[in-house]
């Protein structure tokens, strides 16, 4: 609604709501302000934005509401003599050598002291004792200089408000007052992220960038790293990177960013980078030309496949670089002949894509980033968002604050675990028992929504008997979770609108599908699917992982999941398993009625399959576009591609923008096979650990030196942008795919990525139809989208699922056998990601704040184990499973429990993926790497 009223005699039309400041403002009418900011709650503290309403008196603008009909006075000698006193007093003891400051020019307080016009004889006679408070340089990014401080609380509240940390506070009393860390500590050593919200939004040079470099010009693109998306703009210099600012206009982080996406941008300019083509010439890396290295390429290529066959060839695409260049990856193998085309995704969300596409028909988040704070109740299970996706957790903080209850499981004690209703703390691989626990509970209350689950579900029924032995107990004596609190957390989700947030501590399981399949009864029975504030949500680890799943870098997928052999592949994978295991699925298979599912399979045009099969028809679609014959061969998935027997091998394998040396499970292993294969292509930024093994080394462009498109974890398809040249002669990967595809003779003519991604839309109309570039420059569009007037699909499965009806799973708990702890290895490791760096660090290894802020691998422990083990902080460790030992550093702290060790796989020195379990998921190929049971020694 709009409110009529005035400001000096001007008629204004405002938002009901607003305040008179906010007010003004929009009207581009100034009223002076220092702790206003409009991403924050008023505080009113300044006192400077004081106006006068007609008949009432004085008031401060930023916290009073507009009403109709008022009369407001921004200026008069009594307001102006109220506000030139609050001016003076916040300016007094103010440092006053401008012209030094980062801020001058972009200065709030000047430009209030501009406005109100002060006197400098005043304020000398004004002046008391002169404070020096020491600088804190602590922190790596940014300075505190408490000398420049107006007290305005900004920088408190950003940290409170943004981010939900509350690092900051305001200290002392009086004169003394300061904003300080808790202990009056450096802020280095508090519990501050770095995130740089409070300097970002700091009105004075109290907190401000370290060696910061005004840029030149400002382009818009994507973060590169996590799957959230933020939106950045990049400022340039010349051809440099010297800042990022977040995207206000964002719909995913509305301006936000987190450390990594904010300051680890040192990697773009870095003299590290590949700048040539290299060929390995005895033993050694030289280089070479473009020409001679694509030539060596095709050759060994053309005369394995003609000795071997076309599947002597296996390529992993990449979770770093754009749809289209993804897109031409998987082109590129199937041209020539093989489906042996993977990536990354097989070890982190293999299982979401199969469980989720056979269950609700469709395999991605369901819902937004922006809908999270609307949740009534928020379930966290096997995901730290607040250091694997940022923004995504401050989203899931702003929603607590706001009164959602949050139940995190998780067998660590996250930071999430902070201000969580309850903590389910269940021991390593025991999901599936934790889960089904709480749709027992849910089911046995009778707390679950029966008109959706009669209207919109199948096999329920079957769910309610199978159900019956997860009693919370059972549960209990598997997980260890208290029964107690199972019931309370079951509950509580089922007390409101729900929303499930999961990742990889949930699918890189040797039971990854089937975690994800009970979990998804949780919403089903709760109704939660299809909804606002609610859904199912995997969280995605990289920029562009989910493109890369949906531009069909996957072996039996083309884009936008359209089967390259079988009929529909998840089905073929689910019943396959059931049936390989002897098991009989629930409900039987021949109860579904498969016209409806297969005809609500993501809008497949039914009509054109009548008579063949759908992937027959598929390849024959994308056989005529690209001018080639497909084959129908089961391509290989990594863990086949790193087979134990190398004759089920490939011999030649071509790596894009991955790092399996550090990535995959059992290391050893990994750089064996690489080892042992006749021809290792590795195109790439960096000579990474993988790139040590090549033969020929194509140097790539990173994410500010190309145009095309990302797709993050809630299928926000977003435009990337060109900022700066590739260095030397690196090229974008789809000019060097393009190069490489026409010494086969395959006669590509692509001139941008927006042809390939027009390609893309053609062939995958009923996910990306209505994506042109044009409509994805502003926020992107969600898929599926399928015609240029659709809106995109913020929320997946509303009124109907992709598959029709979604069904339920009956899902029994499986004991980890295999990684059993006993006398040699009593101890489970599991693995997570770290706020501070980044996958296998190639990036932010390179950004030197970043190592200060954690620059090795510190193995967690709890106290009980490290005094069992006799260790002390600092100590280092041998740490051993059953395929080989590393060593690390350790950090003795409360949030593992006893008997469970916690590992990243950021650190090549201590490449912890040497260690971890190569077993996989039946159903998704997905490998168990969050359980391995190791042995620790003190080195
Ligand atoms: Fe980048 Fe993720 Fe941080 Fe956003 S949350 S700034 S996408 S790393």
């Amino acid at each position: 609604m709009k409110v009529a009223f005035k400001i000096n005699n001007l008629e204004i039309t405002a938002d009901e709501g607003d305040t008179i400041l906010q007010a003004a403002l929009k009207h581009h009418i100034y009223i002076p302000h220092l702790c206003y900011h409009p991403d924050l709650k008023p505080f009113g503290g300044c006192r400077l934005c004081i106006v006068e309403i007609e008949g009432r008196g004085q008031t401060i603008s930023c916290k009073t509401p507009v009403e109709k009909g008022i009369r407001v006075i921004t200026e008069s000698s009594g307001i102006n003599k109220v506000r030139r006193i609050a001016a003076e007093l916040l300016i007094v003891n103010h440092y006053s050598e401008c012209l030094q400051c980062v801020r001058n020019t972009d200065c709030k307080l000047q430009e209030v002291a501009t406005y109100i016009g002060i006197e400098e004889g005043r304020l000398n006679r004004l002046k008391r004792t002169v404070r020096d408070i020491p600088i804190d340089d602590s922190n790596p990014f940014f300075i505190r200089d408490p000398n420049k401080c107006v007290l305005c609380g900004i920088c408190v509240r950003s940290c409170e408000e943004i981010n939900g940390v509350s690092a900051i506070d305001f200290a002392f009393r009086g004169y003394e007052t300061k904003i300080s860390v808790l202990a009056d500590k450096p802020i280095k050593e508090s519990k501050c992220e770095s995130c740089g919200e409070c300097m970002v939004r700091c009105p004075t040079g109290a907190l401000v960038p370290k060696n910061y470099q005004r840029p030149a010009r400002e382009v818009k693109t994507i973060c590169p790293y996590c799957g959230t998306g933020c939106g950045i703009y990049l400022g340039v210099r010349g051809n440099e990177i010297v800042s990022v600012r977040g995207n206000p206009d964002s719909p995913v982080n509305k301006g936000q960013l987190c450390v990594k996406g904010r300051f680890g941008y040192h990697f773009v300019n870095h003299p590290d980078r590949l700048t040539a083509p290299l060929i390995r010439s005895d033993g050694i890396l030289k280089e070479v030309s473009w020409d001679e290295a694509l030539e060596l390429v095709a050759l060994r290529i053309k005369e394995a496949q003609n000795k071997y066959g076309p599947e002597v060839l296996a390529g992993l695409a990449s979770a770093k670089v754009t749809n289209e260049e993804n897109y031409l990856f998987q082109k590129l193998l199937r041209s020539l002949g093989t489906n042996s085309v993977d990536h990354c995704a097989r070890l982190c969300h293999a299982a979401t894509v199969v469980a989720l596409s056979t269950v609700l028909g469709s395999a991605a988040m369901t819902n937004t980033v922006d809908g999270i704070p609307g949740a009534d109740v928020i379930l966290v299970i096997g995901v730290n968002p607040t250091e694997s996706e940022p923004i995504i957790g401050y989203r899931i903080r702003e929603a607590v604050r706001g009164g959602a209850k949050l139940i995190v499981a998780d067998p660590r004690c996250i930071p999430l675990t902070e201000i969580a209703d309850i903590h389910l703390q269940q021991l390593p691989g025991t999901d599936v028992a934790l889960v089904n626990a709480l749709a027992h509970v849910i089911i046995k209350e009778k707390l679950y929504d029966a008109e959706y689950i009669k209207n919109r579900t199948h096999g329920f029924e079957y769910l309610e008997e199978f159900i019956e032995k997860y009693t919370p107990e059972y549960a209990s004596r598997i997980s260890g979770v208290p029964a107690r609190d199972i019931i309370s957390a079951a509950r509580l989700f089922a007390s409101g609108r729900g929303a499930i947030f999961y990742s990889m501590g949930l699918t890189q399981h040797t039971s990854g599908a089937e975690n994800v399949a009970a979990l998804t009864n949780l919403s089903l029975l709760t109704g939660n699917l299809g909804v606002p504030h609610g859904g199912i949500n995997p969280l995605r680890g990289q920029c562009n992982v989910q493109g890369a799943c949906d531009m069909g870098c996957l072996p039996n997928v083309f884009t936008g999941y359209q089967p390259v052999y079988g009929d529909r592949f998840t089905d073929t994978y689910w019943r396959r398993l059931k049936l390989e295991e002897g098991k009989q699925v629930t409900p039987p298979v021949e109860e579904i009625d498969t016209s409806e599912v297969i005809a609500d399979t993501i809008e497949f045009e039914r009509p054109v399959y009548r008579g063949m099969s759908v992937s027959e028809e598929i390849r024959k679609k994308f056989s005529k576009t690209w001018g080639v014959t497909l084959s129908d061969a089961p391509g290989r998935t990594i863990p086949e591609i790193f087979h134990e027997n190398p004759k089920r091998r490939p011999r030649l394998i071509y790596i894009m923008g991955e790092n399996p040396v550090l990535t995959d499970p059992d290391g050893n292993h990994v750089r064996k096979c690489l080892e042992e294969m006749d021809f290792v292509v590795v195109q790439d930024i960096f000579l990474s650990e993988t790139a040590q093994y090549a033969d020929v080394v194509l140097p790539g462009a990173c994410f500010a030196e190309k145009d095309g498109t990302f797709i993050n974890t809630e299928r926000r398809v977003q435009r990337l942008h060109k900022a700066v040249s590739p260095p030397g002669k690196s090229k974008p990967d789809w000019e060097i795919l393009t190069l490489l595809a026409n010494k086969f003779n395959l006669n590509w003519n692509y001139n941008s990525t927006e042809e390939i991604w027009n390609e893309i839309r053609k062939l995958t109309p009923h996910y990306f139809g209505g994506m042109s570039y044009e409509r994805l420059e502003k926020r992107g569009l969600q898929w599926p989208c399928p015609t240029e007037d659709h809106p995109g699909t913020p929320i997946m499965h509303k009124g109907k699922f992709a598959r029709g009806i979604a069904e339920f799973s009956t899902v029994e708990y499986r004991p980890l056998a295999a990684e059993a702890t006993d006398k040699d290895y009593p101890f489970i490791l599991t693995t997570a990601r770290k706020l501070y760096q980044f996958h296998t660090r190639s990036m932010t290894g390179r950004t030197d704040g970043l190592n200060q802020l954690l620059g090795e691998e510190l193995m967690e422990i709890s106290p009980a184990d490290a005094e069992k083990l006799g260790l002390g902080a600092n100590d280092t460790v041998k740490v051993t499973s059953r395929r080989g030992s590393i060593k690390s550093k350790i950090r003795i702290t409360d949030s593992v429990p006893p008997g469970v060790v916690c590992m990243s796989f950021h650190f090549a020195q201590t490449p912890t993926n040497t260690i971890t379990n190569p077993a996989v998921c039946n159903m998704s190929v997905c490998s168990g790497l969050k359980v391995a049971a190791v042995n620790i020694e003190k080195v």
